[in-house]
């Protein structure tokens, strides 16, 4: 195989060309390097990497495990022994991961190499990767536009072909939304499918580990080694984990399939072209024998006011542990306990994440706490409530990913309202603790000439139903070309 051609694989065909020696690990990492020299300096996915010792894990890798010599792109939330972990914020800098996330040690023991430091937004809050205090990433279909966020990096460095798979984390969106913008399948987890001990937490009844792949195949193959029981996380589930990679074999229509299509979901601030692209996926599924079915989902309009609530009362609980004591930055010579605190923490974070810790501070605040923290998670039962009846007709829900192809780098940056909106689409399946999947399902032709911008497909399906939510999704990806379509790099 040419060393050229190497990065474009998916996981599921590198595999294959490893086991049939076409080429060797360390090649791998040869023609990684190679695309990251050339490529990444004008996408910016990748923080840092260590290119020298995923050579050595690779001269030692055995390709009969099955991930066996495959590099694995880390979002900067995950815990990965000896590597940085800075959650993109000046308030880690220094900090060194002590140990593996869980996902990492199984995608490990699986023979993966972890990969790099990816960007994300400070601390994963954000939609469009422009709150990392590192530096901002492009889109690989248009630099001067966002690669979606908070995942930014991980969705940035796939679409580009600067990494077979990544991982990222999924509170409200940040793993659907940026796959949608960058042209690559992401996948949201049941809560409590993969343990979220090692992930760095933002918003503890909302976070999800999932992954960045090229196919809905690949996947399928990521998921199933990294789900399942670990005693490090009380909220992961022990239900048994089904073979996701054998549920998607010989499917080829959808016959049987009931697909709910929301009838709220089509609001005002959607795009001409995804609600095009949205509809056209549609009229395909029908064609490939799907049933479609109009479901409601009534409270779907409070879902951003209502994570903007729980999101943050979480995140101001979860943060107060970066007190420059134990790890990261630390104010030089303060004057006392109080000042040290003050000064580290108002040095350390950023914009966002101090405006995300007032608010959540606020609303759980003595005289404040029942009016927003307690009916907000009210408001979050009916939004569960209105999934679980919508399920009772349908096998899983159709509709955008994002209400709109990439904005332009620097567009909402002024206006965090219209930056939260972004998630409009994606919110409630955290809410819900439903899983959710985003496939490539068309382009936006219109906004940057001369430059086709991907347009994501969202399917939700009922708390662990991923085989049949993989299912759908491959069946649609198969039937349609969107996906082998790749930027002008
Ligand atoms: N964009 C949403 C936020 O800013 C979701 C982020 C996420 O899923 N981590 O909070």
């Amino acid at each position: 195989m040419s060393p050229q051609d190497i990065p474009f694989l998916s996981v599921g065909a590198l595999r294959t060309a490893l086991r049939a020696r076409e080429c060797s690990p360390v090649d791998v990492i040869d023609a990684l390097a190679a695309r990251l020299e050339k490529v990444d300096p004008k996408v910016r996915a990748y923080l840092s990497h260590d290119l020298t010792g995923a050579r050595q894990a690779a001269a030692a890798a055995d390709v009969n495990l099955p991930l066996g010599g495959i590099p694995i792109g880390m979002k900067d939330v995950l815990n990965v022994k000896g590597q940085p972990c800075g959650c993109a914020s000046h308030i880690l800098d220094g900090y060194i991961a002590p140990y593996d996330a869980t996902a990492v040690a199984r995608l490990r023991a699986a023979g993966a190499i972890p990969f790099g430091r990816l960007n994300m937004d400070e601390f994963a809050m954000g939609s469009s990767t422009e709150n990392s205090s590192k530096g901002i990433t492009h889109n690989p279909w248009d630099f001067d536009r966002v690669p979606g966020g908070s995942s930014g990096g991980s969705a940035a460095s796939v679409g580009a072909d600067l990494a077979f798979a990544a991982l990222g984390s999924d509170t409200g969106g940040s793993i659907r939304q940026p796959a949608a913008l960058c042209g690559c399948v992401g996948l949201k987890p049941t809560y409590g499918r993969i343990s979220r001990y090692g992930l760095v937490a933002f918003a503890s009844s909302l976070d999800q580990i999932g992954p960045f792949t090229k196919t809905v195949e690949d996947s399928a193959i990521l998921l199933g080694l990294m789900a399942g029981k670990d005693p490090m996380d009380s909220t992961s589930v022990d239900d048994p984990v089904p073979d996701y990679v054998a549920a998607l074999a010989g499917a080829k229509d959808l016959r049987g399939v009931k697909l709910g299509l929301p009838k709220e979901y089509f609001i005002e601030g959607i795009t001409p072209a995804v609600t095009k692209a949205v509809r056209a996926a549609v009229a395909h599924c029908e064609r490939l024998g799907a049933e479609i079915i109009e479901v409601s989902l009534p409270h779907t309009e409070y879902a951003v006011g209502v994570y903007y609530i729980v999101a943050t009362a979480e995140a101001s609980a979860n943060l107060a542990r970066f007190d420059g004591v134990r790890y990261g930055h630390r104010a030089t010579d303060p004057t006392g306990l109080l000042d040290h605190y003050m000064r580290t923490r108002a040095e350390g974070f950023g914009p966002e994440v101090k405006r995300r810790i007032i608010l959540g501070t606020h609303v759980l605040s003595s005289g404040y706490h029942d009016a927003y923290y307690l009916r907000a998670q009210k408001v979050r039962t009916l939004i569960r409530r209105d999934f679980f009846q919508a399920f009772e007709k349908v096998d899983a829900i159709v509709c955008p990913t994002s209400p709109c192809a990439a904005f332009k780098l620097g567009e909402r940056t002024a206006d965090p309202l219209q930056m939260y909106l972004a998630d409009i689409f994606t919110i409630a399946a955290n809410l819900a603790g439903i899983p959710g999947i985003s496939v490539p399902g068309g382009f936006d032709e219109t906004l940057s000439p001369g430059k086709p911008l991907p347009i994501g497909l969202q399917f939700l399906a009922p708390a662990f139903a991923e085989s049949n939510l993989l299912r759908i999704a491959h069946v649609y990806e198969q039937t349609t070309e969107w996906h082998q379509k790749r930027p002008a790099l």
